[in-house]
């Protein structure tokens, strides 16, 4: 541990670029603002060309998924982890848990879901846990 994290941090780079295949250093990616975080999802997607509907919407999961992740939420973490174990690269387990989240709070806003707070969130984590790399792949 530094003597004084304090300087630590401020001393960091922000981060500039985004790679899926590698995740952010969890401090740096949360002290982005929001729009920024998308933004370098974005410019990755771009950059890369790789064509996927709805680009913004993609990039706000991506971020929302790599949020989940730097704040070492057990089930994503886990489940991220494990689709990489099972064969998928990072990129698509991200996606996978991301299409997931959409679908849920797409249902959410429907309000076909009952569930709200805490119990809503238990009920994503288990879609998201229940996920896994051979179904992600036959569902494409
Ligand atoms: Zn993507």
């Amino acid at each position: 541990m530094p003597v004084n994290s304090d300087v630590q941090t401020s001393r960091t780079m922000p981060v500039t670029n985004y790679d899926p295949e590698r995740a952010p250093n969890p401090r740096e990616w949360l002290a982005l603002p929001e729009q920024d975080r998308i933004r370098l999802v974005k410019m990755y997607h771009s950059g890369a060309r790789i064509k996927v509907p709805g680009a913004e919407a993609h990039a706000m999961f991506h971020a929302i998924v790599e949020n989940q992740i730097a704040e070492a939420h057990a089930p994503t973490c886990r489940t991220v982890e494990r689709l990489q174990r099972e064969g998928l690269n990072r990129h698509d387990a991200i996606h996978a848990v991301g299409l997931v989240i959409a679908e849920f709070m797409y249902d959410a806003m429907k309000g076909s879901s009952a569930a709200s707070g805490d119990s809503a969130q238990a009920e994503l984590d288990a879609k998201v846990e229940a996920l896994n790399a051979r179904a992600w792949r036959e569902g494409r």
